[in-house]
């Protein structure tokens, strides 16, 4: 508890106003920096001392409760502490008191240990060097993209991914230099990318833009500091055919006038292979077609449904033939089709 000390937000370099989680994410990234066992040389002395004054910092910024007695009273907190304690004691009128005045309930003469046992339920002195437990640490969380297609999510799918983490440099140890000048292995870094292969599963029916979980896959922790975890963020391409609806797909359907007017089966496309489907007498334009569970996987594990929409066109050419049967149509008695369309324009 020197005076000197640095002030434990700057150690982290956050803000006093830094959440609990920034507290946490700033942790794990300085520890990952500095630890000990990834530096060599004289490097390896500054990065332990870093590290001491870092898990200093993080052991009383990390528990919200000595967080606060830290914002109040600074790194003399504990001191502070224990000096209001004595003195409520003290001041408790006979046989309440410590024994001694409250002026003596100096630093000295006082155990901090009971009163850190009865204010934090026996928890290691913050501040301290607790030995192994101070060096495990956690490892860091990794985030990447994975870019799926609509049929790869239908089936699901596995992925190789290359994640890359820093190690000691080998050509100089770790410390950056080589002969007087800076190491050309890690270009002065003192640390290497080293990049490691995993395999990943990624379950079918994923919506864009989730985040799925691969627990232990992220840095591996540091004297048996557990694993951090893989965080992975599906992108699902947009297709071309195929539109997403939550788990149904719908897909226009081309069919000519007469496949309509007299219905038809035709070839349709699906997520796999083409299926035939039936388009019925008279059909609409903009009329859909249910085919049903051949959507996309469920949450609750069923499927959705694929959509097909109507629609009517036309032949790109016209015969002398065709002019002769569509005017053969046209002779037909019929109301007109945009009778309805007038009336309603009327009214309105
Ligand atoms: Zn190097």
């Amino acid at each position: 508890m020197a005076a000197t000390e640095r002030d434990y937000y700057e150690t982290l370099g956050l803000s006093r106003s830094a959440s609990q989680d920034d507290i946490k994410k700033a942790y794990r990234k300085l520890a990952r920096q500095y630890h000990p066992d990834l530096h060599a040389g004289s490097r390896k002395a500054e990065m332990e001392k870093k590290f001491k004054e870092l898990n200093a910092a993080h052991e009383v910024l990390s528990d919200p409760e000595i967080r606060k007695k830290y914002d109040r009273y600074g790194h003399r907190w504990q001191e502070a502490e224990a000096y209001e304690k004595a003195r409520q004691q003290a001041g408790a009128g006979p046989g309440g008191g410590m024994g001694r005045g409250p002026g003596s309930a100096s630093r000295e003469g006082f155990d901090f240990g009971d009163i850190f046992e009865s204010f934090f339920g026996g928890r290691s002195h913050p501040g301290s060097e607790s030995g192994a437990r101070g060096f495990a640490v956690q490892g860091e969380d990794l985030e990447t993209d994975v870019r799926l297609t609509l049929r790869e999510v239908l089936t699901g799918v596995s992925r190789r991914l290359e994640l890359s983490q820093p190690i000691p440099c080998t050509a100089c140890g770790g410390t950056g230099r080589l002969r007087g000048r800076p190491c050309s292995s890690c270009t002065g870094t003192g640390s290497l990318a080293e990049t490691r292969t995993i395999d990943v599963k990624i379950p079918a029916g994923v919506q864009d833009g989730t985040r799925v979980r691969v627990a232990g896959k992220g840095q591996p922790g540091i004297n048996s500091g557990k694993p951090g975890d893989l965080y992975l963020q599906v992108h699902v391409e947009s297709d071309r055919v195929f539109r997403r609806q939550g788990s149904d797909i719908h897909v226009a359907l081309p069919v000519w006038p007469w496949e309509a007017a007299l219905g038809a089966e035709v070839l349709a496309p699906t997520l796999t292979d083409p299926v035939k489907v039936k388009v019925p007498t008279g059909s609409r334009s903009e009329g859909k077609l249910r085919l049903k569970g051949k959507g996309l996987p469920t949450a609750s594990g069923g499927h959705g449904d694929l959509f097909f929409t109507l629609q009517i066109v036309m032949p790109a050419s016209f015969s002398e033939e065709d002019r002769k049967l569509y005017e053969q149509l046209g002779r037909q008695p019929r109301p007109d089709p945009r009778g309805d369309l007038l009336r309603a324009a009327r009214q309105g």
